[in-house]
């Protein structure tokens, strides 16, 4: 190839390169109002007001309730509300159905319904671990496994699990809701990297405590002479007390300001796999991240119970 010719096909380059970039862009926030967004869990809390955060920006946004009774719908504007229980694959089917026949496409899945399970392992039946798994983990997954095949079609798309501090390390008394979420992380990260032939994002955002009415429901399995009865009592009637609340107050993030955080995650041109919620739950996160033996983890927790329990004997 002659000089000129090398020259011709460089400025050519450059030029398309600068066409798709700039096309790319613009599309890009063409489609930004246009925003198909799937949630689940949208009765209340976190979900509520991420539905009606993002519908005020101007995406279209189907809010998933599982019981349409639970919500007076009526008031809220520009939220399509649709029934759906993550742990019903039908319901999931049928309302995906509908949604990709009205809309042509889904753009942002956001994985967030979820509850939490409490009490020593010793105090949960299986059964009380299988609905756990199902709501948190397998509910998560029966929403991908069904929304992919259109991400797919679309070549594009963004996947957001919302899990929580509490995926990357062990609550005590709440074993089975840190499994469940870090399965949901653990999940999340490999499908990240299965996915990036049809350029699908997968993001894992990790709340800490939002001032919400995150149901507790308390293990059922009875043991003789439970050990861990009054420490289990306290965490309960704490939970529905609010009294560690208040005082935590400080530490504690608003519906809405996790809905505008995950605004801004969709919005990102280039999403993060992990995402913290605010300072407290990044030093939290990165200190376990970075806590190789377990030491550290082990020294805070034990803190953490010895507190706990001293206010248990105060009592
Ligand atoms: P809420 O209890 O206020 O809301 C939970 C939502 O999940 C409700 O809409 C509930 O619906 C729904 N849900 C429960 N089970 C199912 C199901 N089988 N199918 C469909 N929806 C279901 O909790 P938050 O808003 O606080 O929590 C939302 C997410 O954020 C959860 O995944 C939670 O783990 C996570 N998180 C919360 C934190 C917090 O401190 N609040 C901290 C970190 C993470 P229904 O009304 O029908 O019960």
């Amino acid at each position: 190839m002659n000089f000129l010719k090398r020259f011709i096909l460089i400025v050519l380059l450059i030029f398309t390169s600068k066409t798709i970039t700039l096309n790319a862009i613009a599309v890009s926030k063409l489609d930004l109002n246009n925003k198909v967004v799937l949630i689940t869990g949208a009765s209340r809390g976190i979900g509520l007001a991420t539905a009606k955060y993002l519908a005020n920006k101007g995406f279209r946004v189907y809010a998933t309730i599982r019981d349409t009774n639970s919500l007076d719908t009526s008031k809220i504007k520009n939220v399509h509300f649709e029934t759906l229980d993550v742990t019903d694959l039908e319901s999931i089917k049928k309302t995906i159905h509908k949604i990709v026949m009205k809309e042509g496409r889904i753009d942002v899945l956001i994985n967030n319904a979820g509850f939490a399970l409490g009490g020593a392992l010793e105090n949960l039946t299986m059964d009380d671990i299988n609905k756990q798994m199902d709501v948190n983990f397998f509910g998560a997954i029966r929403m991908c496994q069904e929304v992919l095949p259109h991400m797919r079609s679309q070549k594009s798309g963004h996947i957001i699990n919302i899990s929580s501090e509490q995926g990357v390390y062990g609550l005590p008394y709440g074993s089975m809701y840190s499994a469940s979420k870090a399965a949901l992380e653990a999940m999340s990260e490999a499908l990240s990297i299965e996915l990036l032939p049809w350029r699908i994002d997968v993001s894992i955002v990790e709340p800490g405590p939002v001032e919400t009415d995150f149901s507790l429901k308390m293990g059922t399995r009875e043991i003789e002479n439970d050990p861990y009865k009054k420490i289990c009592d306290y965490m309960e009637s704490s939970h529905k007390q609010k009294n560690d609340r208040e005082k935590l107050e400080s530490h504690y993030q608003s519906a809405e300001e996790i809905a505008k955080f995950l605004c801004d995650v969709i919005d990102a041109q280039e999403p993060q796999l992990r995402y913290q919620t605010n300072r407290l739950s990044k030093g939290i996160v990165s200190m376990k991240l970075n806590d190789v033996s377990g030491e550290d983890y082990l020294r805070k927790m034990k803190t953490m119970i010895e507190a706990f329990q001293k206010r248990l004997i105060k009592k």
